[in-house]
């Protein structure tokens, strides 16, 4: 029989060159969970057998003092690394950062706040070992979460579901560990508006759900409220689906057929009625009706032209302040350093002609 690849023996015959697992924790202002997560995930980790471990912390321009313990983890333990990105560029650019730089054979994705258990790292390892590509989290259970989160949440997979056009995991957040191949699959996707657990989905190879159940958050308040939760899950449906532009055809249709059958009453009022100025009630009701029907799908085709914009600038997705931990990057520093003294030569070249 041939050797599973994925088992730690596999490579030279020997355990002493396992496979190295990368944890990569988005943090945005979590300095009231932090320590506690760490000393956590930690332990859990080194509980691991069969793999080396690194712990990547993307700190996500943090405003309180986040990114001085995790300088500190830094400083103790040389298994954990920290991008420090540039300013807040929100929960699924900070994971993008992450996934890009881990350069582990399994990568996994945690949350910063204990509300993925990290000791369900080691079922979604053996998932891995037996040959799943991925292994993502499934809430059976919510702890400590309002009714209106977890309706909001269950009902949002389900109609996303129905309407995507890419496979999409029930009840399932960012919670996984994936393999390599995984991993580099959505390096090169190159959008931007990245809904990250909807990309892995799309990926493809063989995903498997771990069920568990979801904790209340350890410390600290969610830094996703109800403005950013709209705008999350409009993101997972605008990226994945055409449900909403085909909404204008068929709204197109119903009305048309509407209209059709209010020129035929219109018409015989007219012919055989001699009461025809009557209906100004029926007028006014589809002239706002009508207005309302255009003016929200010209805001739904707004919503898909606006996201062509922002893919067309072109920008880089974040940008990274500071890289503790991180093998000295050849000259990169310097260059960018370059860069920027060209930029700025340029600039002044610009400002003399
Ligand atoms: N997070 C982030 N940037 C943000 C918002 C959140 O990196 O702009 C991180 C946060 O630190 C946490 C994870 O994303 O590790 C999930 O956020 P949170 O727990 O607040 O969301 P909830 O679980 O309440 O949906
Ligand atoms: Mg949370």
């Amino acid at each position: 029989m041939a050797p599973d690849p994925k088992t730690p023996e596999a490579e030279d015959g020997s355990a002493s060159n396992p496979p190295l697992l990368s944890v990569v924790v988005p943090c945005y202002d979590e300095e009231a969970v932090i320590n506690l997560t760490h000393a956590r995930l930690s332990g859990v980790l080194d509980g691991l057998s069969g793999v080396a471990w690194e712990i990547l912390y993307v700190d996500d321009g943090s405003g309180d003092s986040t990114p001085d313990l995790l300088r500190e983890f830094a400083r103790v333990d040389s298994r954990v690394r920290v991008l420090a990105l540039s300013r807040n560029f929100g929960h699924q650019t900070a994971l993008t950062a992450g996934l890009t730089e881990a350069t582990g054979d399994i990568v996994a994705v945690i949350d910063a706040d204990l509300q993925d258990p990290p000791e369900i790292i080691a079922e979604m390892l053996a998932r891995w070992r037996a040959g799943a590509d991925v292994a993502y989290g499934r809430r059976i259970a919510r702890a400590g979460e309002t009714a209106f989160k977890r309706w909001t949440a269950a009902a949002f997979y389900r109609v996303l579901a129905f309407f995507s056009d890419a496979p999409i995991r029930i009840d399932s957040g960012d919670f996984q560990l994936m393999d390599r191949s995984v991993v580099d699959a959505l390096a090169a996707m190159p959008e931007r508006d990245r809904f990250v657990r909807g990309l892995v989905a799309w990926a493809g190879f063989r995903q498997e759900a771990v069920p568990y159940r979801r904790d209340p958050r350890a410390a600290g308040e969610t830094k996703y409220p109800l403005r950013k939760m709209l705008r999350f899950a409009a993101s997972g449906v605008l990226s994945f689906s055409l449900a909403p532009l085909r909404l204008a055809t068929w709204l197109g249709f119903l009305v048309s057929g509407a209209a059709g059958a209010g020129i035929v009453y219109a018409l015989a009022l007219r012919l055989f009625g001699d009461s025809w100025v009557t209906g100004w009630t029926l007028l006014f009701i589809s002239i706002l009706f009508l207005g309302g029907i255009q003016l929200t799908m010209i805001g739904v085709v707004g919503e898909y032209v606006g996201r062509i914009y922002g893919e067309a600038k072109r920008r880089p997705l974040y940008l990274v302040k500071e890289r503790i931990g991180f093998s000295p990057p050849a000259e990169a520093p310097r260059s960018r350093e370059g860069n920027r003294g060209e930029a700025a030569r340029r600039l002044r070249r610009g400002s003399e002609s």
